[in-house]
């Protein structure tokens, strides 16, 4: 239905310019299909034929208060006159670092940087200081960042027998196997695997990284017994809890998936909803660990800090902490998904969803996976089909069962009245 004319002869031309066209392989939705952003504004964004659409993925978190936020632009645009980089430090970096400390209580000390990658690469490296071991745990499923070290999926063609754990191999090429000997990925959702693990190697082991909710595997998220056992192993082994809160962080609710689970990481991360799109990450934990930034343990980054970032990062965590805005996100999410029920359910359509209500993942069977093998062996045609209607229609949600459905504050009632009466007329098409 869309008109797509500008969008695929500006593709021709990226396309001679840039591989894929775009600057993130994810950005490729195939040579007719991929679009150009001309603008956004809260809920919605516009192409460049101008299409518009109720945005659901939103960049794939950040725009927590909607695109284009009023009071965050103007905040990181009165910061331009600070400037942007000195290889020294700004006044403001404080009172962001107090603003997180205040909302997320693992935080004894915070450190900034630009990108969830960075974030986590460097509260690894800070585990491995801290410790004085190499080795780490991760969960299958898992995406923490473009890294080497965190570049490893469990293989989907190996999955077919249960009986056997499947084969861990990279993301693509350029990762070097020699990786392979520093880290045990074991199922989520699993603390038995786990705890066989650490019992063995505790001594090598500094750190075991987790996700709270599996932001790349649609949204499934960690049984509460689980992510506490988590907890509880890494104490009794005396290996750090890594928290990697990058996509949960200030969006499940003020404190994080820590305050949505009642648990504290040593470390943890988080970035993408913490200045509503604008760069800016950072690293938080425990005082004991974290003051070995500057003693013995290299951090830094030309950019960190960025004062436009901070002055973002300020404006959005305040409305986040004195607001109800992530209350308001979470009741339209439970809305959508309730609304959705009833169209399926009416239909006889077997349907589950995943994750927290601010990002969650709709599945076509009765039971939503828990762990990344049954989410790899769910067939998701149905769903697949659906969302290209639905993208075709104006509502952007993620086309291939990948991510979760993100909610922002911007998303209204005309939004979801207009959502669920075309995700009605997307199923029965
Ligand atoms: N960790 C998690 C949990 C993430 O969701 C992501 C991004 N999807 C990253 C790390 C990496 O963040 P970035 O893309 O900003 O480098």
């Amino acid at each position: 239905r869309r008109n797509l004319d500008k969008s695929r002869a500006h593709f021709q031309e990226a396309v001679k310019h840039m591989p894929l066209g775009v600057s993130s392989n994810f950005r490729y939705w195939g040579d007719d299909n991929t679009i150009f952003v001309k603008r956004g504004k809260g809920a919605r964004l516009w192409d460049i034929d101008g299409n518009e659409y109720i945005d659901y993925r939103l960049g794939y978190g950040p725009a927590i208060l909607g695109h284009c936020h009023d009071t965050v632009d103007a905040a990181a645009r009165e910061a331009q006159p600070v400037g942007t980089v000195y290889a020294l430090g700004t006044e403001k970096e404080v009172t962001v670092a107090k603003l997180i400390k205040e909302m997320m209580p693992a935080a004894d000390l915070v450190r900034f940087s630009n990108s969830g990658t960075e974030a986590v690469m460097a509260a690894l490296r800070l585990a491995r200081g801290y410790t004085g071991k190499d080795n780490y745990v991760t969960f299958e499923g898992s995406y923490h960042g473009l890294f080497d070290a965190t570049m490893w999926t469990a293989d989907p063609d190996d999955m077919k027998d249960q009986s056997k754990d499947p084969r861990v191999i990279t993301y693509g090429q350029g990762i070097p196997q020699l990786v392979r000997q520093l880290f045990w990925q074991v199922p989520y959702n699993d603390a038995q695997r786990l705890e066989d693990v650490l019992k063995k190697n505790h001594d090598t082991i500094a750190a075991v990284l987790i996700e709270p909710i599996l932001g790349n595997c649609c949204g499934i998220p960690s049984k509460p017994e689980f992510i506490k056992a988590v907890r509880e192993l890494c104490t009794k082994y005396n290996v750090l809890m890594i928290v990697d809160e990058v996509k949960t962080g200030f969006r499940v609710a003020k404190g994080g998936a820590q305050e949505l689970y009642g648990i504290q990481a040593d470390i943890f991360t988080v970035a993408k909803a913490m200045a509503n799109g604008y760069p800016i990450s950072a690293i938080g934990g425990r005082e004991e660990i974290m003051r070995k930034y500057g003693k013995g343990v290299a951090h830094g980054g030309t950019y960190t800090a960025q004062a436009m970032s901070l002055a973002a990062a300020e404006a959005t965590l305040t409305i986040l902490k004195d607001t109800d805005a992530l209350k308001n996100i979470a009741a339209y999410g439970q809305a959508m998904q309730d609304g959705m029920r009833k169209v399926l359910s009416k239909r006889g359509i077997p349907h589950s969803f995943t994750g927290h209500q601010s990002m969650s993942g709709l599945f076509f069977s009765a039971e939503a996976p828990t762990t990344y093998r049954n989410w790899k062996l769910s067939d998701y045609t149905f769903y697949d089909t659906m969302a290209g209607y639905l993208i075709d229609m104006g509502v952007m949600c993620e086309p291939d069962s990948r991510e979760p459905w993100f909610i922002s504050a911007g998303h209204d009632k005309a939004c979801l009245d207009e959502t669920l009466a075309k995700f009605e007329e997307a199923v029965d098409l």
